[in-house]
């Protein structure tokens, strides 16, 4: 069921308050490195600015010790940056639900934007605690969350505080309505066929993606280290590559449940050491050397995932096929991330490393949605829901 979007509420002498994720990295000197996270609530904030209502943001930085203070996990640099991008004065609140908080949220005047400091100074943040959410949820009209990669997380600013704004409206922002519409709708309704590619390191992590993959999606590519373990369950000959023994058992039953659905790589691009400059050959799957280790999918693997994925309606990808920080091993990832920007399909890439592979090729325009949370989106794709965005208002 679709969620009440910011833009549905009239927010016109109305105080916003809005769980963002401003998660951002610092340097030893404080300064942001990377402000994306900044500017992707932009959208939304602006939307409340521009129609006459005020702001009052809250986030976490890092994971600092609940009820201690400490400069490095501070959301000051993060109000600064935010003034910049929208050439206004964004006010900070030294503490988080106390008196200044509350003081300068209650002078808010529409057009005006105030940052809490980070909520997870408070020890009630990560105990959903009601008292601190009530606290919060009394400075503001509307409740608004955009922080998707946050919503993985039942803490007080994501889900008590909502809870705690009663008949209020409580909304989702346009950057969490984006990625709901791709990791839950577009994937339970899917044009087809539809093609998941899953890779990284430990079939261990993605063992409940791939079962709920199995059953929606049409097809289900696997390549990265987690092949190796599919590979030994075959009875292969895995060298020395990274594999998960404790796994076999697993990965057979996934191909037992996966049947012609579940596609695994053909060939694999070998190195006799973890590096750049080891020594390299192409065998057949289940046929590594054993002073060999597999480090990427071959090129005959890359090219039939790339044809799989250039027939597809709807492409789901979440996790490299192989070590892609490390050439020549780039190259099959770089082959299905190419297949995906050449394809005329809804493409819905995950967060993380394949994020990073989609936008390090300069394909991120090329793709339908570029998730921006790693974890959530996995949650997604496993077929969960968030609590955090069950009790936001219903479209
Ligand atoms: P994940 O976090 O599970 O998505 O895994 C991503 C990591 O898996 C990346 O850092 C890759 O370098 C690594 N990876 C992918 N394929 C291999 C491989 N064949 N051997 C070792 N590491 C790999």
């Amino acid at each position: 069921m679709p969620k009440k979007l910011i833009s549905d509420v009239d927010v016109k002498g109305q105080k916003v308050l809005m769980r963002v994720d401003f998660n951002v990295p610092l340097d030893e000197n404080l300064n942001i490195t990377d402000d994306l996270r900044i500017r992707a609530t932009l959208p939304t904030i602006n939307s409340v600015l521009d129609r006459g209502g005020s702001l009052i943001l809250m986030s976490h930085l890092g994971r600092p010790t609940a009820g201690q203070f400490e400069e490095k996990f501070s959301l000051k640099p993060a109000a600064e940056r935010l003034g910049e991008l929208l050439g206004k004065e964004v006010q900070f609140a030294t503490d988080t639900d106390g008196p200044d908080a509350k003081s300068k949220a209650d002078a808010l005047q529409p057009g005006d934007v105030l940052l809490l400091e980070n909520v997870r100074f408070c020890p009630g943040e990560k105990k959903d605690d009601p008292e601190f959410s009530k606290n919060l949820a009394e400075m503001g009209d509307i409740y608004c969350n955009d922080a998707f990669g946050s919503c993985a997380k039942p803490d007080a600013s994501l889900h008590g505080v909502p809870l705690a704004m009663g008949d209020k409206p409580k909304v989702v922002g346009f950057l969490l309505e984006k990625e709901l519409k791709y990791l839950t709708e577009t994937i339970a309704n899917p044009t087809r066929p539809f093609v998941a590619i899953v890779g990284g390191a430990k079939v261990s992590d993605k063992i409940n993606v791939i079962s709920n993959l199995l059953e929606i999606c049409d097809k289900v590519l696997i390549g990265g280290a987690m092949a190796y373990t599919f590979s030994l369950a075959k009875g292969g000959q895995v060298g020395k590559s990274l594999v998960e023994p404790d796994k076999v058992e697993l990965a057979k039953e996934l191909m037992e449940k996966g049947g012609d659905k579940l596609e695994l790589p053909t060939d694999t691009h070998c190195g006799d050491d973890f590096s750049a400059d080891c020594n390299k050959q192409v065998v057949q799957a289940g046929e590594i050397p054993d002073d060999f280790e597999g480090l990427d999918i071959g090129p005959d693997t890359a090219k039939a995932y790339a044809d799989i994925v250039r027939g597809a309606g709807t492409v789901v990808w979440n996790g490299p096929m192989g070590v892609f920080e490390m050439p020549p091993f780039d190259e099959g990832t770089k082959a299905v991330a190419q297949a995906i920007a050449d394809s005329d399909a809804v493409s819905i890439i995950g967060g993380g490393d394949s994020a990073s592979a989609i936008k390090q090729l300069g394909f991120e325009d090329k793709v339908s949605h570029v998730s921006t949370g790693g974890g959530a989106s996995l949650a997604l794709l496993e077929g969960k829901s968030f609590e955090t965005v069950a009790v936001l208002d219903e479209a």
